[in-house]
């Protein structure tokens, strides 16, 4: 695929994410006008679809990747990850041996003003990593729990990159090691617009991640402020309902729409 063929791509996909013009679409991402000479190919730009969206079930690609938290290959695309949000994945590593159950990979930097002004990127920027468990260690090989060093912290190896495909993620210089449930990493593959990403594990299991400042504003940016009916209407004073929003619901709070 050439490069002008995944800004059009980009372009379709930016325009109904927005609800902006092609026109418009085409300058958000960056697009040559037509008639232009097909630039080089490109891995991955500002919102394309990501890599692992695009093999998920095609012949060619892996069953799955290697899990950034233990080091094993059993790492896939979450059942709920928005497959229209092109700035985000959701992944979900299915080794019982590991608690990483929702682990979310959000582009921090690619070039593009839209990324800063992300509602999700807004919040981890203004939140900072922090150590949040006692320290634990694993004996066992590729496992991993909350506490415990993330693989891919101590790989002799760059993994996977899930927006380009190619295994060219490294630890960013950013990076807080004192957090070991959020790691900066950092796309080095010239061809794909991924800087820095931010990798944050949602559910592991354990209430301290769940109540991590970071992972609530991170969920009340996708699901909404939490509403309380009155008592009249229930019947139940106090009782808390949570709607479960739609993919577009949530994709339209991420982009801070
Ligand atoms: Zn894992
Ligand atoms: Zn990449």
């Amino acid at each position: 695929m050439t490069k002008n063929s995944a800004k059009k791509r980009a372009a379709r996909a930016y325009k109904k994410a927005h609800g902006t013009t092609y026109p418009e679409a085409r300058r958000a991402v960056g697009a040559r006008s037509t008639g232009d000479l097909p630039a080089p190919a490109a891995d991955w730009t500002h919102w394309s679809s990501p890599w692992i969206r695009r093999i998920a079930g095609s012949s060619t690609g892996p069953e799955a990747i290697t899990c950034y938290l233990c080091g094993n290959s059993t790492m896939i695309r979450a059942f709920g990850d928005v497959k229209d949000d092109h700035g985000r994945v959701e992944l979900y590593c299915d080794n019982p041996d590991c608690a990483a159950r929702e682990v979310e990979l959000i582009v921090m930097r690619d070039g593009h003003s839209a990324t800063f002004r992300r509602a999700d990127v807004e919040a981890l920027e203004s939140i900072a990593a922090a150590a949040h468990h006692q320290i634990q260690t694993v004996d066992a090989p590729d496992s991993w729990v909350a506490g415990a060093v993330p693989w891919v912290r101590t790989a002799d190896a760059p993994a996977t990159c899930v927006f380009c495909g190619e295994q060219t993620c490294v630890r960013s210089r950013a990076d807080v090691v004192d957090d070991r449930g959020r790691v900066q990493l950092y796309c080095d593959n010239p061809r794909c617009d991924v800087r820095e990403v931010e990798l944050i594990v949602m559910r592991d299991g354990t209430p301290r991640t769940a109540g991590r400042p970071d992972v609530l504003r991170l969920r009340e940016i996708d699901e909404g402020p939490e509403s309380r009916p009155s008592a009249s209407s229930t019947g139940t004073p106090g009782l808390r309902v949570r709607r479960i929003p739609s993919p577009d619901e949530k994709l339209a709070r991420r982009l801070g729409h």
